[in-house]
């Protein structure tokens, strides 16, 4: 039934929930609450499972992400707000503009607590506000307020500047320039935190929204439990104090620098290897030392060669509600520091070929100054760097190795006013099918989203998770690396052992995701899926069980896919970049890393097969529709004809929809994609 509904009027207050959504148009400031009802939220739990089913019955149909129309979710979760340790998150979801399909991102602190005490379970953002604003949301409602004041600033610095007007209570989410500008990559942040990939910081900047304001009401919402939910509490914040999350607390997941590197893991000036041979310069154990300096202005102080200590770990911070603080703070130079993970120094690092610590921290400075996502970021410029290199793009500055043009072309996504700025900041797949000349080929993404620091060649279970997440490549969302690296599997032969290992780790995602915890507490349940239930029962009182959470776990799959099914997604987009699949790799050891055409087929069609999809990857037969969810809309209108059959293009084909047709929902419409907005609706 869709929200707001008569049925639903009643409203739900179970333990963990308001049971209402608050839909906020930012074209006039309206807000109305449409209530969710307990079947719902006991089908998609939160966070992301709930995003989902909100864009499944707010977005409208073939909605382009950045136009008024389309929604931007914050959704909260049955757990933010109890003692529970690292659950203080929340999940933004919106269609994404960088691949045209559902994406969520989760952040962390003191926004999510304060977001759901505002008496909601999710505000949603719909419309275009006339001029730059700031959305307050409060227990009294919402409303808009000017934001001219904070145009052109971090999203730090807007924080800090609201933080100073509202007062004591008020949490603040912002985006940066990049996402005022409309860069396809940009994040959303609070706290220093960012809800980083997919665009989402583009989507509210489309929205003409600079910051979201929340501060908790006067509105609680008890767990049906709280003993249960105390003891639950202890005990895990015990368990996250053990050998599960030492790698978290102790060095961070730089740590996997080094690691990957010696596995030939580690994706390399643009994935034309596997190994970096600059990666001891980058890596945990070298901190503290003296580093070379390319000697740019402004990095580790002007005037050329570094200071001693550049990569001088600080301080280590984490999440409010958080009992592991996986967050390692350094010093950037000039006072100003950062935090650092592995994502963000393989892809300013190894991927652009920079080996210089100095030049790779200043780079992702500045990509949370322009409030843009590091794997995005650098990936996409990893590609220019390609394309340069072999003359299909104008610019012989942006080599491979010098930090310099890291910074020059990070500064031109960001400011968005050259060719190249505006080229690079619609992403790789975007930039690659406007150069052409075969660039497409290199352009490491899947959907659209840039690769994260993860093999696929070496590491085949992985291959199968970025090739099938509705997401697109992504790391997050399926952490079938885990089977990968557990020594239980070969790596380097895929076969049915690595599809289920992709598939349960797709699901413990998605539960953690919609629950929400954070991934890095998984280690320390050794029954996952039982100790969850046990968990969202102490709060909801409900009698969920392990069972029913792995079918919530498979519906939330499900329903992200059947979104993207609907805006257009076809077979071709569950596949990997040309390079991957052509270009083997040759190990230390010798011995040829290839993935084939023929074995990610294969493992695909396993996928599909364990998911109750259809052969094409559509929710087909063996999975039942489901009730929570509006019935499948054909897109293809204007009477023509639909008929089921096979992709013509074949899944090879890695510019989807420029010719011939597109899919909707399970039929190819003979139409050419992007005809007109009318005739997507
Ligand atoms: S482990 Fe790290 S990312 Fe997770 S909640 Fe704690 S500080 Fe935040």
């Amino acid at each position: 039934m869709p929200p707001g509904s008569p049925e639903q009027d009643a409203a739900t207050r179970i333990g963990g929930y308001f049971g209402r959504t608050l839909v906020v148009d930012a074209s006039d400031g309206s807000a109305r609450a449409i209530s969710l009802p307990e079947t719902v939220l006991r089908a998609y739990v939160g966070g992301a499972g709930l995003g989902a089913w909100l864009l499944h019955h707010l977005a409208p149909a073939g909605a382009d992400p950045l136009e008024p129309g389309s929604p931007l979710a914050f959704v909260f979760s049955p757990l933010v707000g109890t003692p529970l340790t690292t659950s203080a998150k929340f999940a933004v979801v919106a269609k994404s503009p960088l691949t045209g399909m559902l994406t969520d991102a989760l952040a962390s602190s003191q926004f999510a607590i304060a977001g759901k005490l505002t008496g909601h379970d999710a505000i949603v953002i719909t419309g275009r506000a006339r001029d730059l604003s700031v959305l307050l949301v409060d227990g009294d409602g919402a409303r808009l307020t000017d934001a001219g004041h904070l145009a052109g600033r971090t999203a730090a610095q807007a924080e800090e500047q609201l933080r100073a007007d509202l007062g004591r209570g008020w949490r603040i989410a912002a985006i940066g320039p990049a996402g005022e500008r409309g860069v396809r990559y940009a994040t959303i942040s609070h706290d220093g935190r960012h809800a980083g990939r997919g665009g989402l910081g583009a989507v509210l900047g489309a929205k003409n929204i600079k910051a979201v304001a929340v501060h908790a009401g006067a509105g609680k919402v008890p767990a049906a439990d709280p003993q249960a939910v105390l003891a639950a509490a202890r005990d895990l914040r015990a368990r996250s104090f053990g050998p599960a999350t030492a790698k978290y607390r102790e060095l961070g997941t730089l740590a996997n620098l080094l690691a990957f590197n010696a596995i030939s893991a580690l994706p390399t000036r643009n994935f034309q290897a596997a190994s970096f041979e600059g990666a001891e310069h980058l890596a945990e154990h070298e901190h503290g030392q003296e580093e070379p300096s390319a000697g740019i202005e402004g990095i580790g102080g002007a005037g050329g060669s570094s200071p001693r200590n550049v990569l001088r770990r600080v301080a280590r911070s984490g999440c409010a509600s958080c009992t592991i603080g996986c967050e390692h703070i350094y010093r950037v130079g000039g006072g100003r520091k950062t935090r650092v993970e592995y994502e963000n120094v393989f892809a300013l690092g190894p991927m652009c070929g920079v080996s210089d610590p100095a030049g790779v921290l200043a780079a992702s400075a500045v990509c949370d100054d322009l409030g843009i996502d590091t794997i995005s970021a650098g990936g996409t410029i990893a590609w220019a760097m390609e394309c340069a290199q072999r003359g299909l793009i104008d610019a012989p500055w942006l080599r491979f190795g010098d930090p310099g043009a890291l910074l020059r072309a990070l500064t031109e996504i960001g400011e968005r006013r050259t060719p190249l700025g505006i080229l690079l900041g619609n992403g790789s797949k975007a930039a690659s099918q406007a150069v052409g000349g075969g660039s497409a080929a290199f352009a490491l993404h899947v959907k659209g989203l840039e690769m994260p620091g993860y093999e696929p060649r070496t590491l085949h279970a992985m291959a199968l998770g970025l090739a099938v997440n509705a997401r697109g490549a992504d790391h997050n969302r399926s952490g079938a690396y885990e089977a990968d690296l557990s020594g239980d599997l070969d790596r380097l032969a895929g076969g049915d052992a690595h599809v289920a290992a992709a598939i349960e780790t797709e699901d413990r995602a998605a539960v953690m995701d919609s629950m929400i915890l954070c991934k890095f507490l998984r280690g320390v349940f050794e029954e996952p899926w039982p100790e969850w239930a046990a968990l969202l029962a102490a709060v909801t009182g409900w009698d969920v069980t392990g069972a029913e959470l792995r079918e919530a776990a498979r519906r939330i799959v499900l329903a992200k896919r059947a979104f993207n099914a609907r805006e257009g997604w076809q077979p071709a987009d569950d596949w990997l970049p040309d390079r991957l699949l052509t270009e083997p790799l040759t190990l230390p050891s010798g011995r040829e890393a290839r993935l084939t055409a023929a074995r990610l087929r294969s493992m695909i069609a396993a996928y599909y097969k364990a998911r109750g999809l259809d052969e094409l990857g559509y929710p087909g037969p063996a999975s039942d529709p489901d009730p929570h969810l509006p019935a499948p809309q054909r897109l293809c209108g204007r009477g023509q004809a639909q008929r089921p059959g096979r992709d013509p293009r074949g899944p090879l084909v890695d510019t989807p929809g420029r010719a011939g047709g597109y899919w909707a929902y399970g039929h190819y419409c003979p139409g050419k994609r992007g005809d007109g907005n009318a005739h997507h609706r």
